[in-house]
């Protein structure tokens, strides 16, 4: 059946919610929050480590660090605890997003068991069996990601193990890939203009003549079609029509489903006749960033990690993906009546959040309905 992406009305009278009708916390986020909770719960006594950022919110991290939970890397990759203070025995949890075969290894050898405390996400997993499977046909693996995100280095790194790889973060970066690949460009420069993004040994003469594109699970849909689209029609430019698929294996994206289904949900809400968009979820967050990007091109978008950045009816404290810093922005809410708000959160975000926002624009409205009244018939 063909699903429902149009958003959901909540009339409040003087101001009105379209709400996205898929938003918020995805499977992969759900099981990895419960996973470390359980592990909390159960191992009473015992050091527990994260390795990184569970997910890319700060409410979650926060509740974690204060049972007692210690980072072990920041979201770069950056060290907080050295490795060398764990000790056999100890736990580490490995986030849904992943970790690279060194990391993994290490821990092992330090006789910390990963498998059980591991919550990678299987639409993650997915990714990384099909570069397997892409390397075994003898391609090379093309990863379109952010180069920093934890997904894209675990992605990449068990890429690399099975076939030369490289990432490209953007349009302009599979642009430059694609003059490497029709000998437009020196090879020395493909070091410098890929550095830290190929895998060792990445022979630029050899390894571009068979190419096969998988992505990180939370980019932009149109980005991914765009940069695969334009690859393939490299190779055609280069090897021809004919002889095309045996030089670029034609896959479908690897977007997970909470990627799709929360941007093609955000699509159809910009189709309304709203006035603005406040989208929740944690700054460093891909997924959410992308809501936030679609609606940009719409309408004015305010990116905030909750209801507290709502600082009255005439501020907002929001953030800038530009500018990678928040910033206040006045008036933002038009003087009509009634006020459409488009409303959405990204995968790593709670429902709570989203309530927040609600509850907070209602106390600047003498509403005629009742939020408990509203939701009563979805219920
Ligand atoms: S956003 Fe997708 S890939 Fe990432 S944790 Fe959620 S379901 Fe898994």
């Amino acid at each position: 059946m063909k699903k429902d992406f149009s958003p959901t009305l909540l009339d409040f009278g003087p101001f009105q919610i379209l709400l996205a009708r898929h938003f918020g916390f995805c499977y992969g986020v759900e099981n990895a929050i419960d996973i470390a909770f359980r592990t909390i719960e159960e191992k009473p006594g015992k050091r527990i480590f994260l390795l990184s950022e569970m997910i890319h919110n700060p409410q979650v991290n926060t509740d974690l660090q204060a049972s007692g939970v210690r980072f072990l890397q920041d979201n770069y990759g950056k060290t907080l605890i050295p490795f060398d203070e764990l000790k056999p025995g100890d736990i580490v949890l490995i986030p849904a997003f992943g970790t690279t075969l060194e990391i993994e290894k290490r821990l092992n050898d330090l006789g910390i068991q990963t498998e059980k405390y591991n919550t990678t996400c299987p639409f993650v997993e997915k990714v990384w069996n099909r570069s397997e499977a892409i390397a075994k046909n003898n391609y090379t693996v093309v990863i379109h990601g952010k180069p920093k995100h934890e997904e894209t280095r675990a992605t990449f790194s068990h890429a690399a193990s099975n076939a030369p790889s490289v990432v490209v973060k953007d349009m302009a970066e599979a642009i430059e890939l694609s003059r490497h690949i029709l000998e437009e460009k020196s090879p020395e420069s493909f070091y410098e203009a890929f550095k830290g993004q190929y895998s060792e040994g990445f022979d630029v003469k050899k390894d571009l003549q068979r190419i096969g594109v998988v992505n990180q699970t939370t980019m932009l849909a149109s980005d991914t079609q765009a940069i695969a689209d334009f690859l393939k029609q490299t190779m055609i430019k280069k090897f021809g029509e004919q002889n095309f698929d045996e030089h670029f294996a034609d896959t479908r994206d690897t977007l997970c489903y909470a990627t799709n289904d929360n941007q093609t949900s955000v699509t159809e809400m910009l189709k309304t006749d709203a006035d603005l968009a406040i989208v929740v979820g944690g700054y460093n967050s891909s997924n959410t960033s992308h809501l936030v990007e679609l609606c940009e091109e719409k309408l004015p978008a305010y990116f905030i990690n909750d209801e507290e950045k709502i600082l009255s009816n005439k501020e907002i404290l929001h953030y800038d993906l530009r500018r990678k810093e928040e910033i206040l922005s006045v008036d933002y809410l038009p003087e009509k009546i009634p006020v459409k708000i488009l409303l959405t959160s990204g995968a790593s975000c709670p429902d709570a959040l989203v309530e927040g926002v609600i509850r907070k624009l209602e106390s600047f409205y003498p509403i005629t309905k009742q939020h408990e009244s509203l939701i009563e018939k979805f219920q």
